[in-house]
Order: C-alpha cells, then structure tokens, then sequence
C-alpha cells in the first residue's frame, strides 16, 4: 500500500534521512518513535511530499513517484490525495467553523458537491464523537477535541493512508486519551496509518511494526513485543530505559 525506498534527505550539508525504506501493508499501524532530532517527522512530510527527498522512491498504492527525476506538481497532488496528514498543533483553520474546516479540502481541493462534503463532515464528525460541534469555531474546542476534528478534516479526503505527527504531544495529560481512542478506533476499522509518537503504550497496543530512528538511521524495527521487550541494539535500549 505505502513504500518508501532508500530515501535521502539533507537539509543544507545536515543529512536528516539516511537511505531509509519503510514498508507498510494495507490496514497496518506502523510506529516511529525515537528521540528528538532523529528525523520522524522529516519522514512523514516526505512521505506526502511536503519535503523532497534528494533520492529515493516513495509509492502509495499504484503511483511511485521517483526522487532522483524531476518531480512535477501533479504528481505530487496525486499523491497528496492518498494521504491524510495530522499535525501537532492541528493546524485548524481559526476562521472556519469545525464543520467548514472538514469540508474546506473535499470542496475546494476535490471540487466535491458541497452538500455531499457536509453529509461526510456530520458523519465523520459523529465518528470522532464530536457531532454536537459542528458549528463553532476551534477556539470554542479544548486541544483534545480540536485534534480530534484535525482528525476528521484528515479523513475528510477518503485518505489511502493516515499520517499521524506527534498527534498528543501538544495536548494536556487528561486530553491525550480522547485521541489516542480515535485513532484506536481507526486502526480497528483497518485503515493504515503511519504514527509518529512519543505515547509508548499506544505503540505497544497498536502497532504492527514499531520502527526506532536515531540520527536519521532506522536502528531497529520489529513488533512492539520484539522492540519493547527485546530491544537488540544499545542506542534502542537506552531510549527505552530513559523513558521509565
Ligand atoms: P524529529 O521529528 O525526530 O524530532 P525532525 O525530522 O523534525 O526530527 O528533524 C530532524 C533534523 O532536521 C533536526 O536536526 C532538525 O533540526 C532538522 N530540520 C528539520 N526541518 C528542517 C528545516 N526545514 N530546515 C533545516 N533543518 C531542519
């Protein structure tokens, strides 16, 4: 469903992805965890061409777009189609009600019929339990519920994949777990996603394949069991020992 292959990217001379390929199947939870710095995030705006790599091959489904050609802009928005990203920070538009922020990208974008986008904006707002909110402006919303409706807005699109950026990290402690159960949710339905968190037992519960990055290197990657229980490498080990 989702490949990237032997992906580079440098920012100036900084080398931030070296040569990384990640491979995700249809309805699986990958999760990228690692220390700050280590290019998770890097990873995932390459992965919808919000960055460009310098080399390597990033596919989803059946378009492959190739690095190391010219890259054009219809490509890249075919691409971005198949992706639904959700950012730290949310990156809700302030001056759009809840229910104008999720039509905003099927109407404008996908020239989508406006009473259509609104049938799937009620549906998938009822979906990340929020259906009563509609018609306020984010400011009205505590962060949980704002992520939850970034999350709404994500799929809005009738994304391929879901590409999740530290999703909880900006969120008081009590407000973390709202979305964590959306994007549970989510994973149960079968959609594929590619997480990147710092929530470790949503790693352990969820995760197919948990993948550990350090110094733009995949260190080491497995099943939550064999990377959290049985971590081979030093630098997995130390991660996860700082963490407890
Ligand atoms: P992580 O998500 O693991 O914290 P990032 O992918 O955000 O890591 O960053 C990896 C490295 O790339 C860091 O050293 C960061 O400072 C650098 N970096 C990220 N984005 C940019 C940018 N736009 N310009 C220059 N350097 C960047």
């Amino acid at each position: 469903m989702l490949s990237m292959t032997n992906i580079s990217k440098k920012f100036g001379d900084l080398e931030v992805l070296k040569d990384i390929s990640i491979n995700v199947d249809q309805g699986k939870v990958i999760v990228v965890i690692g220390p700050s710095g280590s290019g998770k995030t890097t990873l995932l705006r390459c992965l919808n061409v919000l960055e460009q790599p310098e080399r390597g091959e990033v596919s989803i489904d059946d378009q492959t777009i190739d690095f190391s050609q010219k890259v054009t802009k219809p490509e890249i928005r075919e691409l971005r189609k198949q992706t639904g990203m959700v950012f730290q920070n949310y990156n809700l538009f302030p001056h759009l009600t809840v229910i104008q922020n999720i039509m905003e990208g099927p109407v404008t974008v996908q020239k989508v019929d406006k009473a259509e986008a609104r049938e799937v904006a009620i549906r998938l707002l009822e979906k990340v339990g929020l259906g009563d909110k509609a018609d306020v402006y984010p400011y009205q919303l505590s962060g949980g519920q704002q992520q939850r409706v970034g999350i709404a807005r994500a799929m809005a699109i009738d994304p391929k994949v879901m590409l999740f950026d530290e999703p909880t990290s900006a969120l008081d402690p009590e407000l973390i777990g709202e979305v964590l159960q959306v994007m549970k949710d989510l994973a149960q339905e079968g959609m594929t996603m590619v997480v990147v968190t710092h929530e470790m037992s949503f790693a352990k519960d969820v995760a197919d394949e948990v993948v550990f990055m350090d110094g733009g290197y995949i260190v080491e990657r497995g099943s939550p069991t064999e990377v959290f229980e049985n971590p081979q490498q030093d630098r997995t080990k130390r991660f996860l020992n700082l963490l407890q």
